[in-house]
């Protein structure tokens, strides 16, 4: 992989030429003949040629979560020089490895939205690209619950949305049907959705960084990228070298900006970047919760039997594997702006609950997010649980992790989409960003590539 770090040879914020900077780094000969020979895609962008020329590759991705790993990969396998420039010092360090892992089969999402249809498409091509390249996941099924008799028209209504966006192996099932499947879940019915599935997040971008870099892609992480300007032909971006080193000023014919809950910060330190089209960016944080050693135990044998309301299921529950063998998410709270506090396993039969929802101060700078979990908002997550999981003993719940959504609807609005903004938005060409890409970002990562690269050609 190559650094950053070798660019602080050069002095000030100097221009670099990657060609010769990177002659040594592995893939050099194929980035080198990308650079002398440009790809249809940059040759739209690059309306004036005598610029081109000098360009220190076609395309800066600015971000390594998975987004960005994914849009890098799709454009270097397209036959552009990529560079990916990354703040941090490994790929996937926020938000990307903060998250459920789950793979969403596209329930939640208003029909029509981007969300919607790059979640369903995205779906169906992560399953694909896990198969095929042994990236560990699991296509074991989720159930939605509902709790109460009030609750059944959100259950059914969210089976309909489901439907129209094109997932069509919804099953609506009885309170037994759901207990058969799940023992220690008590509901009064239940949606199954056998498309949705986990996956190892970290070992998908593992897997996606290797094939960038085997496509030619370069790789600098530590570099943040500072400001720039983006202009008709080309687009100058300046890169700090994160360990507090110098800044190089890199220029590219097309840019992505991938930067997550920086994508805001990002767009707006570009000169020639129309601020009025930068949208606002809410920041929601969600709190994660792993259960106490034995609390597993009390979950899947109830004392005194099965769950209040249903027949009991102790039998099958003390033969269980200790663990459960699908997710499991109460109906989202329409108040809130999440999809409510949700049983998820991994792929080694860990047990986690959450992500609850927690409004961060409009203050609040991404750079300085406090991760840790208040251990208290375990209280209020015991009472979304117990709904669904009545015997979760007390003391059950541990702190684990937080995750922070980017969101473009605040507290009170109704749900955002993901916002791709490229040149028939904002008017420059060459430059996409990707604004508020929060679940099923993860989901949609592939989807998503694609959904740039025909951006940036258009
Ligand atoms: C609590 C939670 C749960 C979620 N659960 C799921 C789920 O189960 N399924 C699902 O599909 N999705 C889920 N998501 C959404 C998913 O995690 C995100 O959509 C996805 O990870 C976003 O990836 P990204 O690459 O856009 O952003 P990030 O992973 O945040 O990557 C952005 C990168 O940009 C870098 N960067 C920032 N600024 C700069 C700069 N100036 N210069 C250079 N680099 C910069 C950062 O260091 C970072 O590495 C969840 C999200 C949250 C918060």
């Amino acid at each position: 992989m190559a650094h950053l770090a070798a660019y602080t040879v050069l002095r000030g914020c100097q221009n670099l030429r990657l060609a010769s900077l990177f002659s040594a780094a592995s893939g050099a000969a194929a980035r080198l003949a990308n650079v002398a020979a440009p790809a249809p895609l940059l040759a739209v962008a690059r309306r004036g040629t005598a610029s081109a020329a000098t360009t220190d590759a076609d395309v800066a991705v600015i971000g390594a979560g998975v987004v960005g790993l994914a849009v890098a990969r799709e454009l270097a396998l397209a036959g552009q020089s990529v560079i990916l420039l990354e703040a941090a010092g490994t790929i996937g360090s926020e938000t990307s490895s903060r998250n459920s892992e789950v793979i969403h089969a596209g329930l939640y999402y208003q029909p029509g939205s981007l969300k919607a249809r790059l979640c369903v498409e995205g779906r169906e091509m992560l399953y694909s690209f896990c198969q095929r390249h042994g990236v560990p996941h699991s296509r074991l099924g989720k159930l939605v619950v509902a709790t109460s008799d009030s609750q059944l028209g959100a259950l059914h209504a969210l089976a309909a949305q489901g439907a129209a966006n094109g997932v069509s192996d919804l099953r609506l099932l009885t309170a037994d049907e759901v207990a058969g499947l799940e023992p220690a879940v008590c509901c009064v019915a239940g949606l199954l959705s056998p498309s949705t599935g986990i996956v190892d997040s970290h070992s998908l971008m593992a897997e996606l960084h290797r094939q960038f870099e085997a496509a030619g892609g370069t790789t600098a992480l530590h570099s943040r990228v500072e400001g720039g300007s983006v202009g008709a032909t080309l687009h100058r971006l300046c890169v700090r070298d994160a360990n507090g080193g110098e800044q190089v000023e890199l220029c590219v014919s097309a840019v992505v900006n991938a930067a997550g809950l920086h994508a805001q910060t990002v767009a707006a330190s570009l000169d020639g970047m129309p601020p009025a089209a930068i949208p606002p960016l809410h920041l929601a944080k969600g709190s994660y919760f792993s259960l106490a050693p034995g609390a597993l135990d009390s979950l899947m044998v109830p004392p005194g039997g099965g769950a209040k309301g249903r027949p009991s299921n102790s039998s099958r529950a003390s033969s269980s594997s200790k663990t459960f063998s699908h997710l499991v998410y109460p109906l989202p709270d329409p108040g809130t702006a999440g999809l409510g506090t949700h049983l998820t396993v991994d792929l080694s039969g860990g047990v986690r609950f959450g992500p609850d929802v927690e409004w961060l101060l409009p203050s609040t700078e991404p750079r300085a997010i406090d991760y840790s979990v208040n251990v208290a908002r375990a209280q209020s997550a015991y009472a979304t649980i117990r709904a669904y999981l009545p015997h979760l003993p007390d003391g059950a719940l541990q702190p684990a992790y937080s995750g922070v959504r980017p969101k473009v609807a605040g507290p009170g609005q109704p749900a955002g989409d993901f916002v791709v903004q490229g040149p028939k938005q904002h008017c420059v060409p060459g430059l996409v960003h990707l604004f508020g890409i929060e679940s099923p970002g993860l989901t949609a990562s592939l989807a998503l590539a694609q959904h740039v690269g025909a951006q940036l050609r258009r």
